[in-house]
């Protein structure tokens, strides 16, 4: 249920920031949300219920904190702008189900904030309208952590969002497809309009969620060797494979015959774009690639 008296309304939404001074710090891309309807839907993809413990990042001035306390056990939010702390603590007031730490995410000890405020009894996930200017590190710091995220629910720029979930063969489909699809199932689940926030962004937004899947048939041995490879193999999208690896490993007649004998391995046509290989592709490539013996340069 949302109400007039709810932070995202818009007309609250003005008072707060007239009241406190506020203007919104691009830096820090604080773009507030202003619509009732798409904060409850946010809350509505990631299914939050009283089973969960959610973690967001940029609270901003509450609205989103405000609908997500209302169906979650306890919300631990970090947000980095000290000026919003005391707003925080007016807007939020209500609810005693919320922690909210002035640190930068990606430079806090999560996992501790995590033990130290929240009960491990619950599910946990992470819903937030992300920061766009550091949308993909915040991601790869919550999927590279030891937390048991169930599910992340997140505002990103829509470019990123179709990245995130493109497909094998489509223009958007690239390295990062490759590096979060390793890990996660990825969804669009409905686009936002950039008039539903104060002040607009320039560019259009989605909400994605990305829930966490079981291990391929085959894994790699190092994930982050295997990003290398994935990147490097992306290095040139209008290049094909063949070209691309000798990029990356070399050009001399031994190093040529052992690319040969990776890609006649697997049956992959070394004409091919990478775009064309899917994540298990990958994976037995990077595998195949480090059996050879063949060193990025
Ligand atoms: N959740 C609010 C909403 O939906 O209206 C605000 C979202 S706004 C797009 C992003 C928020 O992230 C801002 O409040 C900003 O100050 C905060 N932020 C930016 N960089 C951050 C960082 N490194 N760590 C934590 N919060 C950050």
């Amino acid at each position: 249920m949302n109400n007039q008296m709810d932070i995202g309304n818009p007309t609250r939404t003005r008072a707060i920031l007239e009241k406190y001074g506020l203007s919104a710090k691009k830096s820090l891309g604080q773009n507030f949300l202003t619509d009732p309807n798409v904060l409850v839907n946010i809350v509505d993809a990631a299914e939050v219920s009283p089973d969960d413990d959610v973690i967001e990042v940029g609270p901003g001035i509450g609205s989103l904190t405000e609908q997500i306390a209302k169906r979650a056990h306890h919300v631990l939010a970090f947000e980095i702008d000290r000026n919003l702390m005391n707003v925080l603590d007016e807007t939020l007031s209500p609810y005693d189900n919320i922690t909210v730490v002035n640190q930068d995410v990606l430079k806090a000890n999560v996992n501790e904030e995590v033990e130290k405020n929240l009960d491990g009894q619950r599910r946990l996930k992470l819903v937030a309208n992300l920061p766009y200017y550091i949308t993909t590190p915040i991601l790869k710091t919550f999927m590279a952590s030891t937390l048991p995220i169930d599910k992340m629910v997140v505002m990103m720029q829509k470019e990123v969002a179709e990245r995130l979930t493109a497909k094998p063969g489509d223009k958007e489909y690239g390295s990062l497809s490759v590096v979060v699809q390793y890990r996660m199932d990825t969804q669009i689940e409905f686009d936002v309009s950039s008039k539903v926030f104060v002040p607009r962004p320039k560019v259009d937004s989605a909400i994605v969620s990305l829930t966490p899947h079981s291990d391929w048939e085959v894994m790699p041995e190092d994930d982050k060797d295997f990003f290398k490879t994935v990147h490097g193999c992306f290095m040139h999208r209008r290049k094909n494979i063949w070209n691309n690896m000798q990029g990356l490993y070399g050009k001399n007649p031994e190093i040529k015959a052992k690319i040969q004998n990776v890609l006649d391995d697997l049956g992959v046509d070394p004409q091919i774009r990478p775009e064309r290989l899917t994540v298990l592709d990958f994976i037995k490539l990077h595998n195949r690639i480090k059996q050879e013996g063949l060193e990025r340069k």
